[in-house]
């Protein structure tokens, strides 16, 4: 038996976002001498959906140095400030979970306890009147964030809107360009290892066979090589994610304004996306197939459009869960083969993202030891978890009287791990963010409040303040913010005058 050598060659299969992807960050690899290839077939689509994403993007692109407006404008690429809420706490309300973080903190007490506790009296305004980003979302303007920390510009975050077939394409030019191969053809044998189960190779048609030492799989939701040859396994939550489905359809934007936000709109079986890009707005409708037929579904979506639909809608079916090990031996799944979670908070890409950057800091040798596989697999699943707990919440915290779904979600057991997260606002607006979690406590404050989880009190720190003083900051807060906003310039114009594509080319 050999001793283990450093990794000489990956193979990557599939080319949808999460492959190119994958190929970008591991084209640095090549310098080493790693031979990376990606496979993919021109004769089996991508999913040809995904095009919101969340503010860790930006640095997954500035690792690889990729120049913002240069990728804005090649995707036909808008700021995303936060997400836009309707009828998702009951039917007719609004709210925005923004990116940013609400107010400022006071002597290490948090913002919303000083906020809860005004709000009581009536002496506070709702919670998004002190968050920069949702005062501009609310404007339909734009600004990048300030790198003084000292200036109230630098409490902007944002994140892309993007044609996701153009950032696979834009990825591809740029992995290509550094070294890595790509092999048109369908995979349609994955020979195993005797001895240790290994993959050993792909063979496309035609007999194309092509070796690698590790494996990863980005073929979408038919995990051709995580599960359909290693049999690595699928955790369902559906019990908990009910909705199996969607129907997708980009349609012409009417008007020049181009909104910095995605929308999500709550329907009686489910809900629909909205994302603005520069040449089109994407639109998509979740639903439950339980609770709505696929033609009642279309024509729901059909109905609720801004303008013409540029194709005929088309139709996905999925299960919300995750593969039981995402890295099995030699192969790690990334993207869709690796599980599912319902696009509501835009986080399937970023998932791709933090496995990609896992990938790189466990990256194994020949030998493949169980102890980076085993940590990458913890990681994985603990971030799973986390994300699927935050989505299940904008279910389960819900009021809404139409569609047997909203009153089944509403009722249903949820994990133990959100009822503790539950539990703890509601009392006294506390929250604990575990191991890296990726959503802060500003954005569960604002889903949070937003799904009508309102806490009972506040923490007793807040009461250690003279109430004038909290008052006098919390409305110097509101104004400054209103103001920073108000002189921003318009989305459309910052996006025309930075990154002009589709109608402002
Ligand atoms: C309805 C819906 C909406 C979504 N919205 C968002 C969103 O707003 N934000 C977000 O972050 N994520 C979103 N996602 C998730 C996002 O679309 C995916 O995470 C992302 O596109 C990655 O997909 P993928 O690359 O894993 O798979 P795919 O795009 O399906 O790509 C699979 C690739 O594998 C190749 N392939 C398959 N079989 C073979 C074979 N035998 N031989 C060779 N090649 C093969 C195909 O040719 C293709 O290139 C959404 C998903 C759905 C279903």
């Amino acid at each position: 038996m050999t001793a283990p050598q450093p990794i000489r060659s990956i193979v990557i299969v599939g080319g949808g976002t999460a492959g190119w992807m994958a190929a970008a960050a591991l084209s640095r690899l090549t310098r080493t001498g790693v031979r990376v290839t990606l496979v993919e077939s021109d004769a089996i689509a991508t999913v040809g959906v995904g095009e919101a994403t969340i503010p860790p993007i930006r640095s997954f692109n500035g690792l690889l140095g990729i120049d913002e407006n240069e990728f804005l404008r090649r995707t036909q690429g808008t700021i995303k400030l936060g997400i836009d809420f309707q009828g998702w706490d009951h039917e007719g309300d609004r709210y925005f979970h923004p990116f940013g973080e609400f107010g400022f903190d006071i002597e290490g007490v948090k913002f919303h306890q000083f906020w809860r506790k005004l709000h009581e009296t009536g002496a506070a305004s709702g919670i998004g009147d002190y968050n920069l980003c949702a005062m501009a979302m609310k404007l339909g303007r734009y600004q990048p964030p300030s790198t003084d920390p000292g200036s109230v510009s630098s409490r902007m975050a944002y994140a892309y809107q993007f044609d996701a077939s153009l950032y696979a394409a834009f990825l591809r030019e740029f992995a290509e360009a550094r070294g890595v191969v790509r092999q048109e053809g369908k995979v349609v044998h994955v020979p195993v290892r005797g001895e240790d189960g290994h993959i050993e190779a792909v063979v496309l048609e035609g007999d194309r066979r092509i070796e690698g030492e590790l494996f990863i799989d980005c073929t979408g939701f038919r995990a051709l090589l995580i599960d359909q040859t290693l049999g690595a396994g699928w955790e369902s939550w559906a019990h908990w994610l009910q909705c199996d489905r969607a129907v997708a359809v980009p349609c012409a934007a009417p008007d020049e304004t181009i909104t910095p936000y995605t929308r999500c709109t709550a329907r009686t079986a489910g809900w629909q996306w909205r994302i603005p890009l520069q040449h089109r707005i994407g639109n998509g409708y979740v639903y439950c197939s339980g609770d709505i037929s696929d033609d009642a579904a279309r024509e729901m979506l059909l109905a609720n459009l801004d303008g013409k639909p540029l194709r005929d809608p088309f139709m996905l079916k999925f299960e919300a869960g995750r593969r039981k090990l995402a890295w099995h031996r030699n192969c790690v799944a990334l993207g869709l083969s690796s599980g599912f979670l319902e696009p509501l908070e835009s986080t399937s890409i970023h998932l791709i993202q933090t496995g990609v950057s896992k990938l790189m800091a466990l990256l194994p040798d020949t030998g493949f030891s169980p102890v980076e596989r085993d940590e990458y697999n913890r990681l994985t699943d603990t971030q799973m978890e986390q994300v699927r707990d935050f989505i299940i919440l904008h279910y389960h915290a819900n009021r809404r009287t139409d569609g047997d779904l909203w009153r089944r979600v509403r009722e249903m057991e949820i994990p133990e791990t959100l009822r503790r997260k539950l539990d703890l606002f509601r009392n006294r607006g506390r929250f604990f963010r575990y191991e890296d979690e990726l959503f802060a406590e500003s954005s569960w404050i604002a889903v949070m409040l937003g799904q009508g989880v309102y806490p009972a009190g506040w923490d007793p720190l807040a009461d250690a303040i003279d109430t004038a003083q909290i008052q006098k900051t919390l409305d110097r807060i509101r104004t400054i913010f209103a103001q920073t906003a108000s002189t921003m310039p318009r989305h459309e114009d910052w996006l025309a005058r930075h990154a002009p594509a589709g109608r402002f080319a």
